[in-house]
């Protein structure tokens, strides 16, 4: 086919008006209205979880009450509450216990930590599982301060 037959061919074509549905908490747009529905539930489903989690709910709670882990955490994960510590090494290269879980995910116990471990200041980031090991207390929270 020549250039020329090609652009005939789609000259007739126009754009296609289609119906799309956006969540309002997440202004994420979806092709059914479904999805958006189904958006907007776990939005209302990790409110009420993450409530749970900073009144002081341990992770087995949790799930107990939501499966968001489907029973498969550790002993260890078990009695993790919003005061465990984790040592992460490879967020801002801190070897300390500068890092809590500040957010669970309802789909699939998406688990986000926060802390301040370096001069990079306070950082969030998504983190696997097997990163939720060895909790220290909150005594033991390292903070990173500048010239310390
Ligand atoms: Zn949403």
């Amino acid at each position: 086919m020549k250039n020329s037959e090609f652009i005939e061919e789609l000259l007739p074509m126009q754009p296609k008006e289609v119906v799309a549905y956006k969540c309002p908490y997440c202004h994420d747009i979806k092709t059914t209205e479904f999805a958006a529905e189904r958006c907007i539930e776990e939005h209302l489903l990790d409110k009420v979880i993450n409530d749970m989690w900073d009144d002081g709910a341990t992770l087995q709670q949790i799930d107990d009450q939501f499966g968001v882990f489907n029973g498969c955490l550790t002993e260890e994960q078990k009695t993790v509450t919003k005061d465990s510590c984790f040592v992460i090494e490879y967020l801002a290269l801190c070897d300390k216990p500068a890092y809590r879980i500040v957010h669970i995910g309802s789909h699939w116990g998406a688990i986000t930590v926060g802390g301040k471990g370096s001069y990079l200041g306070y950082y969030e980031h998504d983190v696997n599982m097997l990163y939720i090991k060895d909790p220290h207390p909150l005594s033991e929270l390292f903070v990173y301060e500048f010239g310390k």
